[in-house]
């Protein structure tokens, strides 16, 4: 793993080195359960609890990747939903149903800073290297947070997320190239409609950066109706983007 514990948690490397040693006194167990388990990698799970992670599988809608329901042929199709109106960007893809332990670790990397349990998507997103590919883009930016939110969470999960997953790109994440210029209430219990009124015009992108023609990966931690990715390409396409792929981890 190339990001230890102190790059993204601003852990000094005493601490860092104090860990070492606790790790070796008591091995880390499950990342979800906290069963001991024998050393390995960094962030694993047992056999019981990733049996529970639900990942996405085919067939699912080539476009926003959302499952459909296994019928005629095993092929990839779009969602009626994409069919009546094709979103702005041009491809979405996620790892796994926002469901427990999944939901668990974002739970706990968002809200208490607990940047283990982003080991333990990381470990889950390596298992499925074909959920997350997403190949060809030139740039890989990560949904940001408006300031005022990022000083009080003290982090923004789609930049740690996207550090500890696309670690074969890490020269291609851009954590600054998209601004939140709105600091817009939280989405949850909103309806699709709010949703959009409350995001419309939210993000632009950083004047003086060039974008045109390129083609950007957009990172998030859960795709839910899509509105912030939505709005986040529209930014990123105005500004003269050629294509934006979106991958979220997961999908409620
Ligand atoms: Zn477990
Ligand atoms: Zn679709």
């Amino acid at each position: 793993m190339r990001f230890p514990d102190h790059s993204i948690a601003g852990k000094n490397g005493l601490n860092s080195l104090v860990g070492g040693f606790l790790d070796i006194l008591f091995p880390p167990g499950c990342g979800a359960c906290r069963q001991s388990l024998e050393p390995g990698e960094k962030g694993q799970l047992c056999g019981e609890c990733l049996s529970q992670v639900k990942f996405l599988s085919s067939p699912s809608c080539c476009c926003c990747g959302a499952d459909l329901r296994p019928g005629a042929g095993v092929e990839d199709r779009f969602c009626l939903s994409c069919l009546k109106k094709q979103p702005i960007f041009n491809s979405a893809r996620s790892l796994a149903h926002y469901q427990s332990p999944v939901s668990d670790f974002l739970h706990r990397l968002k809200f208490k800073g607990d940047t283990a349990a982003a080991f333990s998507l990381a470990w889950l997103a390596k298992r499925r290297e074909d959920q997350k590919k997403l190949t060809g883009y030139d740039l890989i930016v990560p949904v940001p947070l408006h300031r005022t939110r990022l000083q009080a969470r003290g982090l923004n999960q789609s930049l740690i997320l996207a550090k500890l997953i696309f670690t074969d790109d890490i020269n291609k994440i851009q954590p600054s190239l998209l601004i939140r210029t709105k600091n817009t209430q939280a989405q949850t219990g909103l309806s699709g409609s709010e949703r959009r009124k409350n995001l419309r015009g939210a993000f632009s992108v950083k004047s003086g950066t060039d974008i045109k023609n390129r083609r950007i990966c957009l990172v998030d931690d859960v795709f839910t109706t899509g509105t912030t990715v939505v709005e986040c390409t529209r930014a990123l396409k105005k500004a003269g983007a050629a294509e934006v792929a979106v991958w979220t981890l997961a999908r409620a």
